[in-house]
């Protein structure tokens, strides 16, 4: 049955369009079980129904014309109840609802399963018997097994017809919600541009060729470089291997003929398709039939061809430098989001994002919305690549793309950007009041940056000193590592623009989701593994060369202090002490005169919040990263959108966590930041005040909002707040007391630019 059940759903992801992938269904489903009839119902939420898209067994003209309103008959039980009805007789049971147009009345024995993707219903999948009797247990549990497995591709199968304005039953349709979560708040309409990693075949958008006759001389100049290379490489191995093997490469050569291969692809490219979309496309299909092949040695042909096509692309990549062109209301999209992506395109022109992978708390939502540019992450089934070029909606504060807006909802999101202009400019005149609150008690709000221009923009906001300066930004965007140098540089220019005003500078923090693409780090699970210090302090030379960079920079400013990430026991803090307290030393020996900076840690995990009291002493401050303390205390990755929604930094547990840190840090006399994400959302602000956080890092977008907000409350209001949130038991609960509370302070419209769940 395994067997059976596998290449089932391997032919039906090789189908190009959805009703071929039902068909796939119905057909093999009725052959494997042996049952007399199969199909398949849709819910097309256009018309409310569910409605019969394909069967084998019943009257083929039925097919597309026959439809049950949501939760009329049998089907509407199953898809209501989301569970398996598994009936003797069909025709008995009260919620039967009989269809002339199918000839079903034969039928007696009935199965229905429900074909469920991300809790939602999508329809259902039905085998019918003439003979009365139940289908027995290993029958359901196969239907069952391959309904969740089917899912997937259904889903994907419509929504790639959504994007192109057709329901799952063929009606013209608009507004297409593809759910993600949200990675920046605002809202933005504009065009596609995908984005993707070279040289992966999987990763191709489809793009229409500019110039059909020059895209078909190009790709024909990179398939002659790739022959040209098996040559060499089919010479240079003669003698070293056996014959067999180097015949390989005339077989790759044969595949790469005119009349194999290379002619398919040109005849797509013929169709209208660029090359590397064109090349992709032939590459999946003869993948795809190589891997379903049972003969193993045939099977393995599949990874032939990939390493052939991979090699044509990195021609077609290579030599296609021309830059792409980005229009000016351009919305990336990618399957995920990278840093560097972001940087390609002229700021003025990027105006939204969304990404298929990760979630509100990926470093690159982070980036986001430290540059106000409107996300959605984890948008699991946007069919990303056939996006180019379309005009989609970013609603970042839902967390959705729509596809195909409508003129009503276009309007929507113009009404909008309207608001939030107004709003913004209501919280100018906040710039130069100091942050406090009613009653007078003082708090500093810094920013976290990365980029130059978040420099600009943050003292154009008021802020008063840098929390967090994310150096990992600058490397990411690089292509090796920045010399000791080009760091110096970098840094200067932060340290400069805010003097006298303190700039925190973390060490190096990549690994997790922040690998640099000239440093590859590949582990199963990166975010318990080689990151942050772990990784700097067992390459002591870029960590001495970045300090040195750190010192070398603050010459003359002494506003520098310098931040250790990710730290989870003493030892991490006392050799890296040493080698900053040794990096000083020489450079006071070359006979520069530099200020040693005030050190501290950082608090991001578990272990370092048990450990406040000790680490405090070693150093001359904290900061809480609450980012990854709220993933690490709730074993939520930040960046799966699966389980986004268990992300809350106010979760009981989260609140006990910080108020732990706040209150021993002050008892060994140090001073506590705050620099994650929860520090910019203007409720959780509320609560980080009455905790006694001395500062509140975030990113500038938001300063005045959470300046707004603090200087509506008194610490006395803020504290009653606290004592309650700390007697509940439930996130939820907690985050709706505290936005009750702003309410009632009348500051409730900032909160929709809150995002921190
Ligand atoms: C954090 O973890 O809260 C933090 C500020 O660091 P980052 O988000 O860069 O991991
Ligand atoms: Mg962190």
């Amino acid at each position: 049955m395994l067997e059976e059940l596998r290449a089932i759903v391997q032919e039906v992801n090789a189908a190009r369009e959805l009703q071929a992938a039902l068909n796939i269904i119905v057909h093999r489903v009725r052959e494997v079980l042996g049952t007399q009839v199969c199909s398949v119902f849709l819910l097309d939420k256009d018309i409310n129904s569910h409605v019969l898209m394909a069967s084998e067994g019943l009257r083929k003209e039925a097919v597309g014309q026959v439809s049950l309103s949501v939760g009329e008959g049998l089907v509407g039980l199953v898809a209501k109840h989301a569970e398996p009805i598994n009936l003797q007789d069909a025709s008995l049971h009260p919620s039967f609802h009989y269809l002339q147009e199918t000839g079903e009345e034969e039928f007696h024995a009935f199965l229905g399963v429900p074909i469920i993707h991300h809790r939602s219903v999508l329809g259902v999948l039905i085998v019918q018997h003439k003979e009365k009797r139940r289908f027995d247990e290993g029958e359901e549990a196969f239907l069952v097994t391959l309904s969740a497995q089917l899912a997937g591709v259904i889903a994907h199968a419509e929504a790639t017809g959504a994007i192109h304005g057709i329901s799952p039953s063929g009606h013209k349709t608009s507004d297409t919600v593809f759910p993600g979560v949200s990675g920046s708040s605002g809202v933005a309409i504009g065009t596609v541009v995908v984005v993707f990693p070279h040289a992966d075949l999987n990763q191709i958008p489809d793009r229409p060729a500019r110039d059909i006759d020059a895209e078909i001389e190009f790709f024909n100049s990179c398939l002659e470089s790739v022959r040209e290379d098996m040559r060499v490489l089919h010479d240079r191995i003669a003698g070293r291997v056996a014959e067999e093997e180097r015949q390989l490469f005339d077989a790759y050569l044969h595949m790469l003929d005119d009349n194999a291969l290379g002619k398919e692809v040109v005849d797509r490219i013929s169709q209208g398709q660029w090359a590397q979309g064109a090349l992709a496309d032939v590459a999946r299909e003869h993948v795809r039939n190589f891997e379903q092949m049972n003969d193993s040695y045939l099977s393995e042909r599949a990874v032939d061809i990939k390493e052939l096509c991979s090699r044509v692309l990195f021609y077609l990549q290579d030599k296609d430098r021309v830059l792409t062109e980005y229009p000016d209301d351009t919305i990336l999209v990618s399957e995920e989001l990278t840093a560097a992506m972001l940087a390609e395109v002229p700021k003025e022109k990027l105006k939204g994002l969304a990404s298929v992978k990760g979630s509100g708390n990926s470093h690159v939502a982070i980036l986001a919305r430290t540059m106000g540019i409107p996300t959605v992450m984890g948008a699991v089934d946007l069919p990303y690549s056939q996006l180019d070029g379309k005009e989609v909606v970013i609603d970042g504060y839902k967390g959705e793309v729509i596809s195909n807006p409508s003129e009503s909802v276009k309007k929507r999101i113009l009404n909008t950007l309207k608001e939030q202009d107004q709003l913004i400019a209501g919280l100018e005149g906040l710039k130069d009041l100091p942050c406090e609150t009613a009653d007078k008690h003082r708090v500093h709000l810094w920013v976290n940056t990365g980029l130059m221009s978040d420099v600009m923009h943050s003292l154009d906001q008021g802020a008063e000193g840098i929390g967090l300066f994310r150096t990992e930004v600058p490397f990411l965007i690089n292509e090796r590592f920045p010399s000791e140098q080009e760091q110096t540089e970098i840094y200067r220019e932060q340290l400069q623009a805010f003097a006298p005003k303190v700039v925190t500078m973390r060490t190096l923090d990549v690994g997790g989701d922040k690998s640099l693409p000239y440093f590859p780090i590949e582990e199963a699970n990166p975010f318990l593994g080689w990151r942050g210090i772990r990784v700097t302090l067992d390459h002591p030379e870029i960590f001495t060369a970045q300090v040195r960079a750190m010192l070398r920079a603050s010459i003359g400013l002494e506003n520098l202090q310098i931040m250790l990430p990710m730290i989870s026991n003493v030892q991490e803090v006392s050799s890296a002490l040493q080698l900053i307290k040794k990096a000083h030393r020489e450079l006071i020996q070359e006979g520069l005169e530099i200020k040693y900076p005030p050190v501290g840690v950082m608090i991001e995990l578990p272990a370092a919040v048990y450990q406040t009291r000790a680490l405090a002493r070693m150093v001359d401050f904290v900061s809480v990263g609450s980012n990854d303390l709220t993933q690490y205390l709730l074993a939520v990755d930040r960046n799966n959108p699966r389980v986004a929604h268990l992300y809350s930094a106010f979760h009981p547990a989260v609140l006990t966590a910080l108020l732990q840190v706040v209150t021993q840090a002050h008892e060994e006399g140090k001073p506590v930041s705050i620099c994650g994400e929860m520090a910019g959302d203007p409720g959780a602000a509320v609560l980080l005040v009455a905790m006694g956080f001395d500062v509140l890092s975030m990113n500038a977008m938001t300063l005045l909002k959470v300046k707004s907000v603090i200087r509506s409350i008194s610490l006395d209001a803020a504290q009653d707040l606290l004592d309650q949130v700390m007697q509940m038991d439930d996130a939820q609960t907690i985050r709706s007391a505290v936005d009750l509370t702003l309410y009632n302070a009348g500051v409730d419209r900032l909160l929709r630019s809150s995002r921190t769940n």
